[in-house]
């Protein structure tokens, strides 16, 4: 239609209409890519909040879920700080306000357990498969993602290693630790006998700087991360948690 109008108007060396339908086809172009393109953009951010609203809800969960895992793994550390304080305390006066209870023997003879999650919220391992993390248009929220899926490839690697040759100490010393066929927290440990024992104390000395490397690193560390991508989620999506403190 408009290429005979066109047509008709050079044959009637009309130039005037040649250069308006010459406009109308290029102005016709132009607003048809940019609605294309506002389209575009538009389906774009709309995938992006579809994104980190699904990222939200499982980071947020994942931080709930492995709280309890967190603080019982933390002092469980702990403990083992406080075991180690009273074996160099030992045959002293100090000694007497270091003595060891059930949760101190529970520590010892889980020391050689890195048994928590390190997990990856699956949101993110789709996002960076896919290359869709540059649907992630605020720069500083990707780079929290990709810090996450980072640092759970090096706690993986950190477990490996704190794992190998790790000592199970109960098997080791039958004769101080006794383990409780029901709950490992009624186990009972002759610490006296512990920190009398060299050998044992060599042992235990080889695992709780694991262990505390397990508690530090791969379990606080997850948590720590998770828990400042969430903060950053909230940011982005403009939530608030009535619950959480300001
Ligand atoms: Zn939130």
């Amino acid at each position: 239609m408009l290429l005979r109008r066109i047509t008709e108007h050079v044959k009637a060396q009309n130039w005037f209409a040649v250069a308006l339908d010459f406009v109308i086809v290029v102005l016709g172009v132009f607003v048809a890519t940019q609605v294309a393109n506002w389209n575009g953009a538009r389906i774009e951010r709309e995938l992006e909040r579809a994104y980190l609203v699904r990222l939200h809800e499982e980071v947020s969960i994942m931080v709930t879920e492995q709280e309890s895992e967190r603080v019982e793994t933390v002092a469980r550390a702990q403990r083992l700080d406080e075991v180690a304080a009273y074996f160099e305390a030992f045959g002293t006066q100090d000694a007497a306000s270091l003595e060891p209870v059930g949760e101190h023997c529970s520590a010892v003879i889980s020391s050689h357990i890195f048994a928590g999650d390190i997990t990856l919220p699956p949101t993110i391992s789709e996002l960076i498969s896919t290359g869709r993390i540059l649907t992630v248009s605020n720069q500083e929220l990707r780079m929290r993602i990709v810090r996450l899926a980072q640092a759970i490839d090096e706690y993986g690697q950190l477990r490996h290693d704190i794992q190998v040759d790790r000592l199970v100490l109960s098997r080791k010393y039958p004769d101080i630790i006794r383990l409780s066929p029901v709950d490992r927290d009624q186990s009972v440990c002759d610490f006296p006998a512990m920190a009398q024992s060299q050998a044992f104390r060599n042992d235990f000395l080889d695992n709780m700087p694991r262990f505390k490397a397990y508690a530090a690193g791969v379990i606080q560390g997850q948590q720590d991360l998770r828990q400042d991508l969430h903060d950053a989620l909230d940011v982005e999506l403009e939530i608030t948690h009535v619950d959480k403190a300001p």
